[in-house]
């Protein structure tokens, strides 16, 4: 009997644990596979930690990894996955965006297309701003049009796993992970789900754009090597402005059609543009080597504090 493992990234959710916890239980007390929920703690500082390690203290089949601080939502659902040992995972936020009475019927799709990642694409998504339509929209269309790999539009880390991609996904070294990416890149047999995001129960997001922002540029440089392409071309396009102005100016003196002596705009121009490329061309450069920085230094990703109820399901 295949076993399954709900992960729950959780910072600073105290207003949605409770009702989150209820929800998920009840459909799981409803499924024929023998089932657990792993909740990561990403370094809350309200009472998240204390509702966790009460639920953990009455319920055997949840399991808790508190991070010694907060590291952000991909170390979180990493970790989750890094620790999971059932045969099929689903990742799933603890606000109930993604309806946790939606897990049967992705079950019942992974077995009935032996799929190895049931991905769920938004149809809809209400009570999200339009800022927040509009710049996703946007992100996922830049995504793919940069990257070699193609990414499903409209799709969160909310999906369902299998553990041969648990497995691959646990042998990747990278540190920064932009997971729905990364699970994308694995392959093997991907299904989409279609389902309709609901609006967050309770309490405030967690990704301000500060955080989607530094989100959506690590995705764009871990995925893709075209920003680089693209100042190479504008250092080119920069070239080509050059020569022609050369041209233009040296044939304006000869044949006394432009004077050299007025062109203080041009001069201007020409500073300020040139100037304008080599910066945008430095900082792209910049982000790529921020990455290897980080990489090469190869901090672990996450840190654990505590682990509840760890003990494996089949013990039980
Ligand atoms: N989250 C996390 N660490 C963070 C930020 C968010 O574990 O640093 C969790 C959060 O508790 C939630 C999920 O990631 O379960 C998605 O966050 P949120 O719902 O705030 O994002 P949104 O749905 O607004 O994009
Ligand atoms: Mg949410």
């Amino acid at each position: 009997m295949k076993t399954v493992a709900i992960i729950v990234p959780c910072h600073n959710e105290e207003a949605v644990i409770a009702e989150s916890y209820r929800r998920i239980k009840d459909v799981l007390s409803s499924l024929a596979y023998p089932s657990e929920i792993i909740y990561i703690n990403d370094g809350s500082t309200d009472k998240t930690r204390i509702l966790l390690d009460n639920i953990a203290s009455s319920d055997p089949h949840i399991k808790v990894i508190h991070f010694s601080r907060n590291f952000g939502h991909q170390p979180a659902v990493t970790a989750g996955i890094n620790n999971c040992t059932a045969d099929l995972a689903i990742i799933l936020d603890a606000d109930m965006q993604d309806p946790p009475e939606l897990i049967p019927e992705l079950l019942a799709l992974q077995e009935k297309e032996q799929a190895n990642v049931v991905y769920c694409i938004r149809k809809s998504r209400v009570g999200e701003g339009f800022f927040k339509r509009i710049s996703a929209k946007m992100f996922y269309k830049i995504m793919n049009y940069m990257s070699e790999v193609q990414f499903p539009l409209d799709t969160g880390d909310f999906r369902l796993i299998d553990r041969k991609i648990m497995d691959e996904f646990n042998r990747l070294k990278e540190k920064g992970k932009y997971i729905r990416g990364l699970i994308s890149w694995v392959g093997f047999k991907q299904v989409p789900y279609y389902y309709q995001r609901e609006v967050r129960f309770a309490g405030k997001t967690k990704y301000p754009i500060r955080k989607m922002l530094k989100f959506g540029s690590n995705a764009l440089l871990y995925f893709s090597k075209k920003p680089l392409r693209m100042v190479m071309g504008l250092g080119f396009l920069a070239v080509l402005v050059g020569i022609i102005l050369a041209i233009w100016f040296t044939l304006g003196k000869i044949y006394g059609f432009s004077n050299a002596e007025t062109g203080w705009t041009s001069i201007i121009f020409t500073i300020i543009f040139f100037g304008g490329v080599q910066l945008i061309t430095v900082g792209v450069l910049g982000q790529y080597m921020g990455i290897l920085f980080d990489e090469i230094k190869a901090r672990p990703e996450y840190i654990i504090e505590e682990k509840r109820n760890f003990q494996d399901l089949s013990d039980q």
